[in-house]
């Protein structure tokens, strides 16, 4: 197969709407437009059936027990908003400390930041060197005030997946509501909230082949009820914990983007994962001084590759190679110069983090394309460190962070 550019290996960031997907939707756009909320025509019902239908298939795939667990939202930042925050208001009584960990998702630890001007109080739990939380430590956190544990499947920048079943083992075990930002690894690695004592989970449809501005929360129902003040008043829409009309195009390209996954994620992981391994096997034979961040399988997103390259800043290698699509492994938010919130929580020296690219391979990706990948990260690596007065002294020997600088 002939190659086309750009290449698009940012599948953390965002995926492609799957075609199976946008032609499920389309139909809900123009003869099914009804309002899910209308009771009383047959737009209505066919849109609340389309609903429904998507619940299902959303419940499927995380072995929840009922549908009337899914909760429909604008996205997993809304998603991790409403659980924390609706469990924070509705429990302030019994308690204000919140766990979670250093290198969640922003929708975690702003919303957490946010809640601490409030008052509630909220530990911030360290992760080794691969970025796995220890769940020990979370059991060492826990208080008796403690009222929500909150820790992602699988982190968006380096691809480590957390243990969620040893932690919920703990938590249940303590009485403590356990919720997970579900986005990354959905799909890729085993999860099922009740084999993993999860009490609510977010996802996001557009990080699985579905479209953007859609996503959901799962809040059990029994054994515990979990119950949530909403942060979104207005008609009462979702049991009143979301209000809203709901995006029924949205919602439909949600559930058969989750019914896709369910079929075909066994099969699709494993390509994934020899496409990440050829890609990582390329690199690391060619290259010397490379390093990678995260951890090994079955603790990796299958997708995921993430390397530092010393001697070479990650945002001139993303200009030299114009016609790859990835992501600089140092900024978060692509507009800040910080090195990441998660690298540093690693550990990983900020020079080095200014070194790393992320590589999300995805579901649309070629060996073809991982190939030319493979050969144009090599050729502009090789490039700018021939340019480099570091590098250049790191070959003669010379260690550069042992020499005193003269300045004048
Ligand atoms: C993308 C992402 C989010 C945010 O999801 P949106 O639906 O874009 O709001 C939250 N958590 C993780 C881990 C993500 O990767």
């Amino acid at each position: 197969m002939a190659l086309s550019f750009p290449i698009y290996l940012d599948n953390h960031a965002t995926t492609r709407v799957d075609p199976r997907v946008l032609e499920a939707m389309l139909p809900y756009f123009t003869e099914h437009y009804g309002n899910a909320a209308s009771r009383n025509h047959v737009f209505g019902w066919q849109a609340e059936e389309a609903v429904e239908n998507a619940r299902e298939q959303v419940r499927t795939l995380i072995g929840a027990k009922s549908p009337k667990e899914i909760i429909f939202t604008s996205g997993a930042t809304e998603s991790n908003n409403l659980a924390i925050k609706g469990v924070a208001y509705q429990y302030r009584e019994k308690g204000n400390h919140i766990i979670t960990v250093k290198t969640e998702h922003k929708a975690v630890l702003e919303t957490c930041k946010r809640l601490e001007r409030e008052g509630f109080e909220v530990s911030y739990i360290d992760v080794n060197k691969q970025g796995q939380v220890e769940p020990d430590d979370v059991r060492k956190a826990i208080r008796d005030k403690t009222i929500l544990v909150s820790v992602m499947l699988c982190n968006n920048e380096i691809g480590t997946i957390q243990p969620i079943a040893e932690i919920g083992k703990i938590t249940r075990e303590r009485g403590v509501l356990f919720h997970t930002d579900a986005v990354q690894g959905l799909g890729r690695t085993f999860f099922d909230v009740e084999a993993m004592n999860v009490d609510l989970a977010s996802f996001s449809a557009h990080k699985i082949y579905g479209p953007k501005g859609i996503g959901a929360l799962y809040v059990r129902r029994n054994r515990p009820r979990v119950r949530l003040t909403p942060i979104i008043d207005g008609g009462g829409h979702e049991h009143g914990m979301r209000s809203g009309t709901l995006n029924v195009p949205g919602i439909v390209g949600f559930g058969k983007a989750c019914a896709i996954l369910k079929e075909e994620m066994h099969e699709e992981n494993e390509r994934l994962r020899m496409l990440r391994n050829r890609l990582r096997e390329k690199l690391f034979s060619a290259l010397e001084m490379i390093h990678l961040n995260g951890a090994e399988d079955p603790w990796r997103h299958p997708g995921n590759l993430h390397v530092s390259f010393s001697f070479v800043e990650g945002e001139a290698l993303m200009m030299g190679i114009k016609e790859i699509a990835v992501s600089s492994g140092s900024a978060c938010t692509s507009a800040s110069l910080e090195p990441s919130h998660v690298l540093r929580a690693l550990g990983v020296d900020p020079e080095l983090a200014h070194s790393s690219i992320r590589f999300g391979i995805g579901r649309f990706n070629t060996l073809e394309e991982i190939d030319y990948v493979a050969e144009a990260v090599i050729r502009e690596v090789n490039r700018l460190r021939e340019m480099s007065p570091l590098y250049e002294l790191y070959k003669e020997g010379i260690d550069y962070r042992t020499i005193q600088w003269i300045s004048h």
